[in-house]
């Protein structure tokens, strides 16, 4: 894997001061450079950096109304900031650190002292990051896990109500999997979750759309701006697909092979509100629906695409 270099923005009004900077740190982090206060922000805002480095006193305003202004901006709110100045006095220094500064360097600074703290403050960014990432996944099977999907179709639902769009959403639950774990082995039934979060993944492929892993052998797909006819399409798609790894399960009262089930449903198009619990229950009633069924089966609530398989 590529690893990406980090970048560090450094605020400075003196152009020989970014210079040693960028040679101390420029072998090993992108380095981008501003000169005033405003031009900080912009920045900032802009190109998101892992850690500034800046200045207090400057043309424009001063690196503390720079810091004000990050900390309370969401998007740079998280960014590290270092404060590196001649402003030597301990209130200087704890003014920088109220403010949200994680660090403070005096002027004039050893470069090797700089190289080693900044390192040590990009490790912990990027440290922070990863967990911040493992935070929404499913150790499993690296799809989205119930914490992710929760966050993200509360904020399609609230996009969806105000931007008078569709989303679908879309249950699927694997079939008769207790058998299955007892018969094929507890270790067996997780490489068989592993096949099947790859298999949805592959099917709901468009950038925006959402697969997660909902509960033990339950999964769900959320589809933004995207009808109920769609969403069941889709749907059949992957029970298709699931249908065609063919996954021996000799002890599936209906199939020789593991299948899933699947409920789909959507908000209105109307443009009116709709209930985010309301919606989730719906597509639970049609993945029951498509269980009483006969399993392997799409069931969705607009279009009653009941498709009952024989075998
Ligand atoms: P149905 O066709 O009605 O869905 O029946 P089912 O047997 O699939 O459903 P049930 O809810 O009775 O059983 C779900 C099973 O999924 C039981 C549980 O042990 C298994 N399971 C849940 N999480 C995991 C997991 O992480 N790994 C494995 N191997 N099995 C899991
Ligand atoms: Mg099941
Ligand atoms: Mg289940």
């Amino acid at each position: 894997m590529v690893e990406r270099r980090a970048t560090i923005l450094i605020v400075d009004d003196e152009r020989t001061n970014i210079q040693i900077l960028d040679n101390a740190l420029g072998n090993e982090y992108n380095i981008l450079a501003a000169m005033s206060g405003e031009q900080a922000i912009a920045v900032a805002v802009e190109s998101l950096p892992c850690l500034i480095l800046l200045d207090i006193i400057l043309p424009d305003i001063s690196g503390y109304d720079v810091c004000k202004a990050l900390k309370s901006n969401k998007l740079t709110k998280h960014i590290p900031v270092i404060f590196v100045t001649a402003q030597s006095l301990p209130e200087d220094e704890l003014k920088g650190l109220e403010l949200g500064a994680i660090d403070y360097f005096r002027k004039p600074f050893l470069v090797p002292l700089i190289k080693v703290r900044v390192r040590n403050q990009i490790e912990l960014v990027q440290k922070t990051a990863a967990l911040e990432q493992l935070a929404w996944i499913d150790g499993l099977t690296g799809i989205s896990n119930r914490r992710s999907f929760d966050k993200r179709y509360f904020e399609a639902c609230k996009y969806a109500i105000r931007n008078k769009r569709r989303i679908c959403l879309i249950i699927l639950d694997i079939d008769f999997f207790k058998q299955y774990n007892d018969h094929y082995g507890h270790a067996q039934g997780d490489v068989v979750l592993q096949q099947v979060a790859r298999a949805i993944d592959q099917v709901a492929s468009r950038p925006l759309d959402l697969v997660a892993r909902y509960g033990g052998e339950e999964f769900v797909i959320l589809l933004t701006d995207s009808s109920e006819k769609e969403g069941a399409l889709l749907a059949e798609k992957v029970r298709e697909k699931i249908e065609a790894l063919a996954i021996p399960h000799i002890k599936s009262k209906i199939h020789r092979v593991l299948t899933i089930s699947i409920g789909v449903t959507s908000s209105s198009n109307d443009g009116c509100s709709f209930d985010t619990k309301a919606l989730l229950e719906t597509a639970d009633a049609c993945l029951y629906e498509a269980k009483a069924m006969g399993r392997n089966t799409v069931v969705s609530t607009d279009f009653k695409e009941k498709t009952p398989r024989s075998f």
